[in-house]
């Protein structure tokens, strides 16, 4: 048989042809009033993708990138900041948080869990300047209650700024920032957007900006203030990567596409078609007796799936790559050998979606000696989730 490669990874995501063909036509300097004109849309779009009134700022660099702005455009070195943790992605809020010198109040759970909003509650102190988090945390395919959170910290009438990694939140759970009082909101563009890496956007509420004028951690390419002028302008500070802000226009138009041209209205189908696309393996893996990783807080961005006892998960990563060409992720870190993760995030359909449930009941038979396995009964779940979801 032919393998066509494919990727069931959480980030990079399948790529949009349509981005593509736009990334490869991208043929146009940064100065001038076309690219303006393209910057200035794409900006626009942004807003109605992510479901917001606040600016959003467009980085050419990884996800990473924009969490380090955060860190340096909104912390002075000695500020005292909270990170809330239960995986990798947590854990880098962490790192950067200290490499800018301040001092982290690390609430976490153990991997595979989320933090409660209790333990939250409990970590947050009257000096606390800035909350990070996850959506999701993709490591552990867990997902955080994030509108919890904010309330908790109006609540508390705390001053504490809240940020959060939407890397692979955006695009697979439903985020209303501005209502919640989210302030900072990031994601990147090899996740939900369907094209490579290389670009990151920032949503900035104006108590964010205002908490800018008086932090003081050094900042130079990552200036967002000086961003937010540019883009005033059309223009990015620095030259841009042109070609993928021409395919991330070419993906929003696709996304609007999917609800008549309202781009808003698509991105919340967005949401459910990865809500759809977990659900269906989720209950695919349940059927076929594996165990989910993070039972009690999924998320819809990938899934986690434990194999059975005394069977390392790279053995299964590897099979789906040999026999299927398909790309799926072990556990990052201390988690590698013990999970494997299939990704929902960006453009997988049902297509995708059943095929590699088919393809975990062949992995299985012949690698998992799962106590009465058949054929079928993984997809057989999935297919009456699909037709529950989509009557
Ligand atoms: C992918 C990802 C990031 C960013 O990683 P980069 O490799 O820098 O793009 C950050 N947070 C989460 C939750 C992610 O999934």
């Amino acid at each position: 048989m032919i393998r066509k490669t494919r990727l069931f990874t959480s980030g990079p995501t399948p790529l949009l042809p349509a981005a593509q063909f736009a990334m490869a036509a991208a043929d146009l300097h940064h100065r001038t009033p076309e690219f303006r004109a393209m910057f200035t849309k794409v900006l626009a779009q942004l807003k109605d993708f992510i479901g917001t009134k606040n600016d959003v700022i467009l980085l050419s660099c990884s996800g990473s990138g924009a969490m380090e702005a955060a860190v340096s455009n909104l912390t002075s070195p000695g500020d005292r900041v909270m990170v809330i943790t239960a995986g990798k992605f947590g854990e880098r809020w962490t790192g950067i948080s200290k490499a800018f010198g301040c001092m982290v109040d690390v609430v976490s759970a153990p991997y595979g869990q989320t933090v409660t909003l209790d333990a939250v509650k409990k970590g947050l102190k009257l000096e606390t300047r800035v909350v990070f988090v996850q959506a999701t945390e993709s490591s552990t395919g867990v997902r955080h209650d994030i509108e919890g959170i904010a309330r908790l910290l109006k609540d508390a009438k705390s001053e504490a700024l809240l940020v959060v990694d939407g890397i692979t939140g955006i695009g697979t759970t439903h985020l209303d920032m501005d209502a919640w009082g989210v302030d900072v909101l990031i994601g990147g563009s090899q996740k939900a957007l369907m094209i490579p890496p290389g670009l990151s956007y920032l949503a900035v509420s104006e108590r964010a900006w205002d908490r800018m004028e008086a932090s003081y951690n050094p900042r130079y390419y990552f200036d967002l203030r000086k961003e937010r002028k540019n883009a005033a302008k059309g223009e990015s500070a620095y030259t841009p990567a042109v070609a993928l802000i021409a395919a991330m226009g070419a993906a929003l138009d696709y996304i609007a596409g999917q609800a008549d041209g309202d781009l808003r209205e698509g991105s919340k189908k967005l949401v459910d078609n990865a809500e759809t696309c977990a659900a269906m393996v989720r209950a695919a893996a349940t059927a076929l007796g594996l165990p989910l990783f993070a039972p009690g807080s999924y998320a819809a961005a990938t899934t986690a799936i434990l194999p059975p006892d005394g069977i390392d998960s790279g053995v299964i990563v590897k099979e789906f790559k040999s026999r299927f060409g398909a790309i799926v992720t072990d556990g990052q870190g201390e988690m590698k050998g013990q999970l494997f993760r299939i990704a929902h995030i960006g453009f997988f359909d049902y297509m995708d979606t059943i095929a590699i449930i088919g393809a975990l009941e062949l992995v299985a038979k012949a690698k998992l000696n799962l106590p009465g396995f058949e054929y079928g009964k993984g997809l057989i779940a999935a297919q009456k989730i699909f037709e529950d979801r989509t009557k």
